[in-house]
């Protein structure tokens, strides 16, 4: 078959219907899309060695032949061994592999393999264990650079690199240049099919540093393209002046006085507002930081001058949540506040959606199902989007699109994700930013420790203490959201919270929380939590973001080492809500030093900054923000905590190029367009 950029991927021969899904799930639809999902990573297999010569503690490749059968035994139940040795001309080792009973059928003695592994051992014995091995003289992943990808289940990473091998050799040439020649030659850019071949299959590694600049380069171009034509709109919009109207009653309503920080957040805020041209701003403070009240305001604001707004909350739980404050605080100064999520009954959300056309409601909080075409408003003066990452700069774009003609309504997103400047530069470039630093008096910073299995009896009893004085606690367990193993991980969360319930608390109440749920079980559970009904609640992440339960003081994380720190460090900002010390335990039985130590940023800080700094270093910004949960497309092409320079010169590159062509108008930059219509596609007309 001849494989083109539109080939399906189900129609590749060897890829059956759930292979095709999986596939679906990482994105991939088409040969071009496999080509431009690109390797997170990168494993040196290019170090060959002979067995006497091969250096200890480092991953190198050896041919070897077969020397003897392979012997199986059972070490205990479930896990099984299998042994061989295996010789060059001058010395042997012992092979060995785990739970890989008929890897027998495929090693022949007599005969040559490539092994890919780790050498150990004595210089008397060597061995490797559970190496990747290859026939000599058709070794396809061995002694090459191996592109290491983002998987889901039922995808291998064999199967992705091959794949994505055979994609760039036939169809790399076909992929069409985006980037003029005249720029590729200024920035020193490699040109695309070049970029394509070597990000997968890298020749070398010069030229898999070329191939990774131009794709990197290209991405960043795109997106500041991207949002210089947004920019650009903005400043020819018209918004409205929201000016200041019996603000006293609005401080005089607080149940608190504003701090230092959230004062001066209001005053800009307040400035933004009352000018015509619209806002967009972003208020950025760590979890607990007081960033509702500052919102709130904007929302006050806008409702006295007439206007409706908007408060965009990514779960329906912190919906839910979000309409209880705001409406404890704004009804009371008669202000109209609704509600509006896709779980409601369908009669309720026509009658808010009805309210909301007819001008009957001033503030609407709600999660997507706000940017459902259905909804529509009478006037729309201030959006404002919680937890920002979560949304998309399309999806914000496409709330933004819900105001009158020619007139955009003001932008306020809040962000709890302390956002590296790195990264903040990038994502954020179209925004003016707030900074709330510091907390809201009365804090104390969360007592953390990171603990090993034999604490549990502790800490177990340490939860029936405190929920005996009346407090709550959470647990907080690593689930596998989707793929094949989710039915097993949902499996061992349940059984995990009944034996809680039933064994080890019988006398305490214990509920379960988890995506799997519907919205409106999930909700109730929550609901019970916050009214204290219910004492320990075993949750997956999804109580992450938002949740606000004062009472709980006591979060306990099973298996910490699976979570990104990031993601621990908004967790952890789930207790420390109330007066009193409340503490963050993180469980890990990991032996691997460098997991403990990532660990261990958390025990030793509670500065968000530092902590996200410290997870982008480690691992990259896709997985500091969830891939794919930011409207970031350039996270694809890996780190780029160390591209600062880089991404300075394609956004020099993107001014550039608007400046000396408005719109990227002309043949030449049409395919430049094209891209950066594509990444930014869900805001329909979004550039234009
Ligand atoms: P976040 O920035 O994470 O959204 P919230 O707005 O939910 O934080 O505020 C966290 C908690 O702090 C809330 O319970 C809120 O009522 C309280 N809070 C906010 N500002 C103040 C303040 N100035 N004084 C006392 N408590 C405050
Ligand atoms: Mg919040």
């Amino acid at each position: 078959m001849v494989w083109t950029l539109d080939t399906a991927i189900a129609e590749i021969s060897g890829i059956g219907e759930q292979k095709a899904k999986a596939f679906s799930r990482l994105e991939i639809h088409t040969v071009g899309d496999l080509l431009r999902h690109f390797p997170r990573g990168y494993e040196d297999r290019t170090r060959w060695y002979g067995i006497a010569d091969a250096p200890f503690g480092e991953a190198v490749c050896v041919t070897a032949m077969v020397a003897g059968p392979v012997r199986v035994s059972q070490i205990r139940k479930g896990l099984k061994l299998s042994k061989v040795l295996v010789a060059d001309s001058r010395g042997s080792m012992d092979v060995t592999f785990f739970n890989r009973p008929y890897i027998g059928q495929s090693l022949h003695v007599g005969e040559e393999y490539v092994f890919f592994g780790v050498v150990e051992g004595t210089g008397l014995r060597r061995s490797m264990t559970n190496p990747v091995v290859e026939p000599a003289g058709k070794a396809r992943f061995t002694g090459c650079i191996m592109p290491i990808y983002h998987l889901t289940a039922g995808i291998s990473n064999n199967l992705l690199a091959g794949l994505a091998r055979n994609a760039a050799q036939w169809c790399a040439q076909a992929v069409e240049e985006c980037l003029p020649a005249a720029l590729r030659e200024e920035y020193g850019l490699a040109d695309v099919a070049f970029a394509m071949r070597n990000i997968h299959f890298p020749e070398n590694w010069e030229a898999l540093e070329l191939a990774r600049r131009r794709v990197l380069f290209e991405e960043l171009l795109c997106f500041s393209c991207g949002l210089a034509l947004l920019r650009e709109r903005r400043r020819d919009a018209q918004g409205y002046a929201l000016v200041a109207v019996e603000e006293e009653a609005f401080f005089a309503g607080l149940p608190f006085t504003l701090t230092d920080t959230q004062r001066h957040a209001v005053t800009e805020l307040g400035r933004d507002l009352g000018d015509a041209h619209p806002m967009n701003r972003l208020l950025q403070g760590d979890v607990g930081s007081g960033k509702t009240v500052v919102a709130a305001y904007g929302l006050y604001r806008a409702a006295k001058n007439g206007f409706q707004s908007a408060l965009m909350a990514p779960t329906e739980i912190l919906a839910a949540q979000h309409f209880r404050t705001i409406s404890a605080l704004l009804s009371p100064m008669g202000i109209r506040v609704g509600l509006l999520t896709a779980s409601m009954k369908a009669a309720e959300k026509r009658a808010v959606r009805a309210a909301l056309v007819e001008g009957e409601v001033d503030v609407i909080v709600g999660t997507h199902a706000l940017i459902s075409w259905q909804v529509a408003f009478s006037r729309l003066g201030l959006v404002v989007a919680d937890e920002q990452h979560r949304f998309g700069v399309e999806q914000r774009a496409a709330l933004v699109g819900k105001g009158e003609e020619q007139r955009r309504p003001h932008v306020l997103v809040m962000s709890a994700t302390p956002i590296p400047r790195t990264l903040s530069l990038i994502l954020y470039r179209d925004l003016d930013v707030t900074v709330l630093d510091g907390m809201p008096p009365g804090r104390k910073p969360v007592k953390t420790y990171l603990v090993g299995e034999e604490m549990r009896a502790r800490i177990y009893r340490f939860i029936h203490r405190l929920t005996g004085e009346g407090r709550q606690a959470y647990i907080v367990c690593p689930m596998i959201e989707e793929g094949e193993e989710a039915t097993a991980s949902l499996k061992s969360v349940t059984a995990y919270e009944r034996e809680l319930r039933t064994h080890l608390f019988p006398d305490r109440s214990v509920a379960l929380l988890h995506g799997k749920m519907k919205p409106q079980v999930r909700q109730g559970v929550m609901e019970k939590f916050a009214s204290g009904e219910t004492q320990i609640l075993v949750s997956t992440t999804v109580i992450e973001v938002g949740v606000d339960v004062p009472n709980a003081v006591l979060m306990v994380v099973e298996n910490a080492e699976r979570f990104g720190l990031s993601q621990l460090h908004q967790l952890r900002g789930r207790v420390g809500r109330g007066d009193d010390t409340s503490y963050c335990i993180l469980m890990s039985d990991s032996r691997n030093s460098e997991s403990l130590e990532r660990l261990k940023v958390l025990v030793r800080t509670g500065d968000g900054f530092e902590i996200a700094e410290e997870d982008l270093r480690q691992r990259g910004p896709g997985d500091v923000f969830g891939s794919r949960q930011h409207g970031l497309p350039l996270v694809k092409a890996a780190d780029l905590a160390g591209d600062v320079r880089l991404l300075k010169q394609a956004q020099g590159a993107a001014e550039q190029l608007i400046a000396a062509r408005p719109g990227l108008e002309g043949a030449e930059l049409t395919p430049l367009r094209a891209r950066v219509d594509r990444m930014f596609v869900q805001a329909e007309g979004t550039l234009n």
